[in-house]
């Protein structure tokens, strides 16, 4: 696991999150800052010239936005109302007539807003393949003003890994930003910052927050260049923030960061390992599995685990897998991920046939359960 500029392990700045101390009480947590609007003095000047109006900034948010931007060893990070809000917030930057490159298996909320988004703005889209990021090299053929390079790494639900570094070279050379959407690798096992990436997203709804009560986003950059200061500038005017409560409980939730996500980590290890020898499972995806096509990338840009996200092929098809999550007893199924509970999933059922996500499979979401329990769920299911 690696170490954050100033030194301190990524486990003590997320154990420190929101490091403080009160004071007036004596209080070691921050309290919630609810006020949406603050004061000013007898020659109206801000009694606390930080603090205006929430919309633009909150000392709640901020709590949680340095200890996110540490966390990635970047320099600012901002949070919006969701995951999809902060990727939306990162488009909404481009002009029409621009070219995105995003891979062919990713998060499907993410890809259907974008192909309704690109379609209206005129902004142009190419696929290429999540497994291999030379291919980036081949969607950007013929076009001059490819300003995104989208990775989304371990991908969802097909767990395909890119490698960061090489698609952060490519990217540049062509004089386009390279994005990464790591809410499955989690700061834990990788800082794409450190690979040359220069935008992180996170749905801080999954493991950031950890326990499946919060919905919110993050965006952390490596520096302040103009596409930043475009979507600070587009968060402030059209305001996709969350709550003050919801960033306080981020807060709470990221102190445990560390803990959760490598137990539930070495779980998904233990769980890919029983399914991967089970007679009624075709196939495991994962990238902590050798076999994996991955493997060896992960094994260079994710330190420490391969995450806690896996997929799964059941032998028999879709009524098959079907079947085994309905007989599951422990393990709920239930759609997202990062929670502290194991969940499980026919994405099958919930993306459009084009995208071809195999009928039998099955997308597990390891929580910290003890693995024993969770496999004998999985086995008597099977
Ligand atoms: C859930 C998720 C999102 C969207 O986040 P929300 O908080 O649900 O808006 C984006 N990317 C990935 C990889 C996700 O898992």
């Amino acid at each position: 696991m690696s170490k954050n500029p100033n030194d301190r392990h990524g486990s003590t700045i997320a154990a420190k999150a929101s490091h403080f101390l009160d004071v007036h009480s004596g209080a070691v947590v921050p309290g919630i800052e609810p006020s949406t609007t603050y004061a000013r003095d007898d020659r109206y000047n801000l009694i606390n010239a930080a603090n205006g109006y929430t919309r633009d900034d909150n000392p709640t948010f901020i709590h949680a936005e340095r200890t996110i931007a540490d966390l990635e060893n970047g320099e600012e990070c901002r949070l919006f109302a969701s995951g999809m809000a902060a990727i939306a917030a990162i488009f909404y930057t481009l002009r029409p007539g621009s070219h995105v490159v995003i891979p062919d298996s990713m998060y499907w909320g993410a890809k259907s807003w974008l192909q309704t988004h690109c379609e209206r703005q005129d902004i142009a889209i190419t696929e290429y393949d999540a497994g291999d990021a030379q291919s980036i090299e081949v969607a950007m053929e013929g076009h001059t003003s490819t300003k995104i390079v989208w990775v989304e790494t371990p991908s969802n639900p097909m767990m395909h890994v890119t490698d960061i570094a090489q698609a952060a070279e490519i990217a540049h050379a062509h004089g386009s930003m390279l994005c990464v959407d790591s809410t499955a690798a989690t700061p834990v096992f990788t800082r794409p910052l450190d690979h040359g990436a220069d935008l992180v997203v996170h749905s801080a709804t999954k493991y950031l927050n950890g326990h499946s009560d919060v919905l919110s986003g993050a965006v952390v950059t490596r520096e302040e260049h103009s596409l930043w200061q475009d979507l600070t500038q587009e968060r402030h005017d059209a305001g996709a923030l969350p709550g003050s409560f919801e960033a306080w409980l981020l807060l709470r939730g990221m102190r445990t960061l560390y803990v959760r996500v490598g137990a539930a980590s070495a779980n998904a290890q233990n769980i890919a390992e029983f399914l991967q020898q089970h007679k009624s499972v075709e196939t495991v995806y994962y990238p902590g599995l050798e076999s994996h096509p991955g493997h060896e990338i992960a094994k260079r840009q994710m330190d420490g685990g391969f995450g806690a996200l896996l997929s799964f092929g059941v032998v028999g098809g879709k009524s098959a897998a079907l079947a085994v999550a309905s007989k599951l007893q422990l393990i709920v199924s239930a759609t997202s991920l990062g929670g502290v509970e194991t969940l499980i999933e026919h994405r099958h059922t919930l993306e459009p046939e084009e995208n071809r996500i195999p009928e039998n499979l099955l997308r597990l979401s390891v929580g910290i359960e003890q693995a024993d329990d969770l496999i004998a769920d999985l086995d008597s299911a099977l």
